[in-house]
Order: structure tokens, then sequence, then C-alpha cells
């Protein structure tokens, strides 16, 4: 199994568009990742047929038993994260603020706090027409989204190890959920934009993952909306001797195909299709290379 997260220094650049139409156009057996856990949105393009939902645990936060609780305000002192909120007769812990340090279980002389496993998301295992698909909902405001997209590309692995391929949707930034998307990933395509922005982006990400050592590709959506920054990603990438393998026109068809829910090679005759299709086939030989070299 080959597998490739499509990442994006940023948000908007057109990444899940891009992973849903090399999912339409990639050959062999696929399993598909959402790991943009904060807002997933590869199901829009796909129209996934659910086959079952998980609660996902994440890390554990504290509780405060009112019956043992004695307010003597010690849990709050050394709470570093303002956790603990004091209320008329008794005082509790807003989870949402928690940190699970577990600090608070240390210094209570009543033993009145325990950390207990909290649920703050769900992950969900759906059937679409090129292979299964892993994604996940998050609680609103809940953390742990590093933790969120390790389950699910476990999952998907658990379920789906003996494709041909793994293509996991990316999330946008550097942080800890992009961290769990790359790691142990043979490849990256990370798609930018021509702006002054998507080259600082595109240099962040890419110093990010040469710590993890997949093959980095780099392609440039809307490339043709600003001919100098597009000339300037190359340039870096030149200099960076980072294979640049697509180039995608601005192109409404795009728009139309997201609005429809259907990945943009469908019709394979506008622009940006026949684009794309460049970039799959540019990437396809890029992983078999990988493949070879194993
Ligand atoms: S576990 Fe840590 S962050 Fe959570 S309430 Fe206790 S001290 Fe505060
Ligand atoms: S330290 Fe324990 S007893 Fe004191 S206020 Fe906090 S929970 Fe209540």
């Amino acid at each position: 199994m080959i597998r490739l997260a499509v990442i994006s220094g940023k948000g908007g650049t057109g990444k899940t568009m891009i992973t849903a139409a090399l999912a339409h156009l990639f050959c062999g057996s696929l399993v598909l990742a959402d790991c943009d856990v904060d807002a997933a949105n590869l199901e829009l393009i796909l129209s996934p047929t659910l086959i079952r939902t998980e609660p996902f645990m994440g890390m554990k936060t504290a509780v405060i038993d009112p019956a043992l609780c004695v307010r003597c305000g010690e849990c709050g002192e050394h709470c570093r994260f303002n956790a603990i909120e004091y209320l008329a007769d008794t005082c509790q812990v807003k989870t949402l603020r928690c940190e699970g340090c577990a600090v608070c279980t240390y210094v209570c002389p009543a033993s009145a706090v325990t950390m207990q496993p909290r649920q703050t998301g769900e992950i969900k295992y759906s059937e679409t027409s090129r292979g299964h698909l892993v994604h996940a909902r998050l609680v609103p405001g809940a953390g742990n989204s590093g933790l969120l997209v390790h389950a699910v590309k476990k999952t998907a692995l658990e379920r789906d190890g003996t494709c041909d391929r793994f293509i996991i949707d990316g999330p946008p930034g550097t942080g800890c959920p992009l961290i769990s998307t790359i790691s142990g990933v043979d490849a990256v395509l990370v798609v930018t934009e021509p702006s002054v922005s998507g080259l600082h982006d595109l240099r962040r990400v890419v110093a990010v993952c040469r710590q993890f050592r997949p093959r980095i590709f780099v392609a440039i959506n809307r490339f043709d909306l600003d001919a100098f920054q597009a000339g300037e990603i190359e340039a870096w990438c030149r200099g960076e001797k980072i294979p640049l393998i697509g180039k995608i026109p601005f192109d409404p068809a795009v728009i139309q195909s997201v609005r429809e829910g259907n990945p943009v090679t469908r019709d394979g005759t506008s622009p940006a299709a026949q684009a794309i299709q460049r970039l799959a086939a540019n990437i396809e030989q890029e992983l078999n290379r990988v493949g070879n070299q194993r």
C-alpha cells in the first residue's frame, strides 16, 4: 500500500477538491480518509453511504464529585487553565477548558476529583464509489483533533490495509493534526495557490514535512490568477528541488462540480479537469516509483 496525504499550508486552496478528483482518477483499490477533522468536507464531493459510526473518546477530563467536595478552593488555585468554576453550593469543571493535566486530582484533599473519559467526536466508516471512506466529526469546541486524526488513519488501515493506495485529505496549517496526518505516509502533495501567503505557508508546511521524510510534491491551484506569484512558487520549488507536478487553472466548472457534489473530473472536458488528469498521471508515476523502491 502506498500512502499519500494531500495537504495545504492554508485553508481554501482547493485541496479537498483535488483529493476527490485524484480518488476518482487513480487506478487500483483505494481507501480514503478525511483527516481535516475540524472541517471534514470530502463527503460533500464523494457522497458516501454511511456504514457505521463509532464514538471517539478523547483524553480524560476532570470530574468533581459534589458529594465529596468541601469547596476548599485548592483545585482552582492550582489549575493553570482556569477550568474550575465555583458555584453557590459546589464547584465544577468547565470541560471545554480542561486540558486533562490531572493536577487537581493530586491537590484535592477530599479525593473529590477523578479523571474520566469523555466523548469528543465520532468516527464514521462509509462506502463511496471509489472505496471506503473514514471520516469524523469533532464535537464543537473539543480539542484532540490530532488524536482523532490518528484514530481515523488507524481505522482505515485496520479495515482496508490491503488496498493499493491510501489517500488522505489532510488538514490545513502546520499544527498537531497535520503532524498526525503526515506521520507514516510515503508522499505528500502540497496544494498551494499563487499568492504571497500561499508561498509563505508552502514554505512552512514543507519545513514540517521534511522532518518526516516523505516524498514531497507541489501543485498550484488557480495558477493563472497571478502569473507573477505562480512564477515565484515555481522558482522556490526549483531551488528546493521539490517537483512541481501540477498547475491547475481557475475554472468555474470546479465551483459547479462542488455545488453538485461531484469530482470535477467526472466530466473530464473542463480545463481544470484536464489539468488534474495530468496531475494524477504524474503523481501515479511518482507513487509507482516509490512502490518499486521498496
Ligand atoms: S485536569 Fe488540569 S486542566 Fe483539568 S481541571 Fe484539573 S487542573 Fe484544570
Ligand atoms: S480541591 Fe477538592 S475539595 Fe477542594 S474545591 Fe476542589 S474538588 Fe472541592
